[in-house]
Formats: structure tokens, sequence, C-alpha cells
């Protein structure tokens, strides 16, 4: 069994990889890393993360508003998210769908998720309503495009709980809720929580509406036991290694900007946690990604 990583959460497009961009992107090849995923955080940044998406065969695009730039969010947000993802290839080339459940063939821009979407009281850079608002209308859009949503949660003061959890929870419920009662294929996989840092109880409870739970480089710090006694509770079907790129460099490479060939370090920490071999941790995750982004 070779090695095959996934990479499903890096911010290529950051002017931090302008100087060598295409050999950050060759390393991915060096240390089997198959597919990384794109998050925009703006409308600006979704639009360079599609393209990015569009230029390399292994790279793949989220779109979303982040929720530190929530007062970017005006009426017509929206719909200049639904263009992106509708409209064709800037070259023109339109990518058969492999969909296998029947989901809207969005794939020909590599769009297969929203994101990065949720709620910030860290930065606190909106108010918690305008940050509610915000996600809940990209929620409804991604009910809408039928593609699964990537998740910022960040407390006050970076606490493993709090309001910033419990908020974001109630949201997913409720839009669960309303996956479920339309019968939306998203109900089985709806999305990520992207390098998730809270509690046990938290995880649970979104690995119940069917959430897969996303893990950095912090897992890697002597520091975080805390953090490495949760992953060690979660079922490993549910969870996916990111490296947060260009930020939350894993032990030893720490202090150096991230990339995603370093999702390795991620994978091997799961494997010493969970007693397997890193092999197994990267062919779990990949799989549980292709799941989750039916790519
Ligand atoms: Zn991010």
């Amino acid at each position: 069994m070779t090695l095959n990583l996934t990479d499903t959460h890096a911010h290529l497009y950051w002017d931090r990889f302008d100087e060598d961009r295409d050999a950050v992107i060759a390393r991915c090849a060096d240390f089997n890393v198959t597919r990384v995923l794109i998050p925009g955080t703006t409308v600006q940044t979704s639009l360079s993360a599609v393209k990015l998406a569009e230029s390399h065969p292994n790279l793949f695009a989220a779109i979303g508003i982040h929720p530190t730039d929530a007062l970017e969010w005006t009426d017509e947000t929206k719909d200049a998210l639904r263009e992106i993802a509708l409209s064709p290839r800037s070259d023109g080339f339109s990518r058969p769908s492999r969909n296998t459940k029947g989901l809207k063939p969005l794939l020909r821009r590599k769009i297969i998720a929203i994101g990065e979407i949720g709620l910030d009281y860290y930065w606190d850079r909106a108010p918690h309503d305008v940050q509610k608002s915000v996600l809940e209308e990209q929620l409804s859009l991604a009910e809408e495009l039928k593609l699964p949503v990537v998740l910022h949660l960040r407390e006050k003061g970076d606490a493993t709980e709090g309001d910033c959890a419990l908020d974001l929870l109630k949201t997913l419920k409720k839009w669960h809720a309303s996956l479920r009662s339309s019968s939306n294929l998203l109900v089985k996989y709806p999305g990520v929580l992207h390098s998730f840092s809270g509690t046990r109880e938290i995880a649970e409870e979104a690995i119940k509406l069917g959430f897969m739970i996303g893990v950095t480089g912090p897992i890697t710090f002597k520091k975080m036991s805390q953090r490495r006694e949760m992953i060690a509770s979660i079922p490993l079907e549910k969870i996916l290694i990111e490296t947060d790129s260009p930020f939350l460099t894993p032990h030893p490479k720490r202090g150096k900007r991230n990339e995603p060939a370093n999702v390795r370090f991620i994978a091997e920490k799961i494997a010493e946690i969970h007693g397997k071999e890193t092999r197994e941790i990267a062919a779990i995750t990949t799989a549980n990604a292709a799941r989750l982004f039916n790519w």
C-alpha cells in the first residue's frame, strides 16, 4: 500500500506563497499528497482558490466568506458566490462528473464545498448576530447547491469551550433538520469542523449530525495533550487531516511557513494516538475526504 495523503485545508493563494507556489505544489507529489482543498475567505480569495484549482489536477476549491470577513457580506454576496459556482470554467473545459450520489454536477469548476464559513469570537471582527446571519445565508446556499460545508470555529481567548461552539452547534442542528425534512443528499455528510479545537462533547454532537472533524498541526505540539485525548476519542472514519497552510505548522517544522507536504506529520501523530500505521491513517483520511467532497 503506497502512501496516499489528502490535505483538506490549505490557503495556497496567500501572498506568502507568491515566490514559490509552483514548488510548493510540486512538493505535494513528492510527499504523496494527492489532493488539496483550497478554501476561500472572501469573494476575491474564493476566485483565487477556483483559479488555482482549475490550473492543477490535484487542487480543488471551496468558496465562501470567512467569519472574520463577515462585514464584507452585502445583499449581492450570495448571488456572487452562486455565480462563481455555476459559471463555466475560464478555460472552457467541462469536467465529466464522477458523481455517485446524484448530486448536481458542480464539479466543472472543481468547487466541491462552501467554505470556509463559521463563527469567530476570538478576533470578533463582526457582531455575533451579523456572523450568524452570514453563516446561515451560506448554509442555505450550500443546501441549494448540495455542497458540503467547511466550518471555522474559534472561541474567545482560544478557550476549548464557550459560546462560539454552542452557537455554531445550534445553527448546524437547525440546518441539519432542514436538510432532513427536504431529504437533501447532504444530510449524511454535511461537512467538516475544520481545525477543531473544542471538547469531545461538542465533537460528538457534530459527529451525530454527520460532520467530520478536521485535525491540524497543534496535535503535534507538546502542550496539546488535551487535544490529543479528544482526537483519541474520535472514530477514524470521521477524521480529516489538514495543514491550514500557511498557518499552524506542525512539529518538527514549527516556526516555518506551513505547506501541504507537511500533512504527513499530522498523519504520523494520529497513527501514534490511535495505534495504527501512518499508511493506514493516510488511506482512511483520504477515503473520508473523498466520501465527504465526492471528488
Ligand atoms: Zn482556513
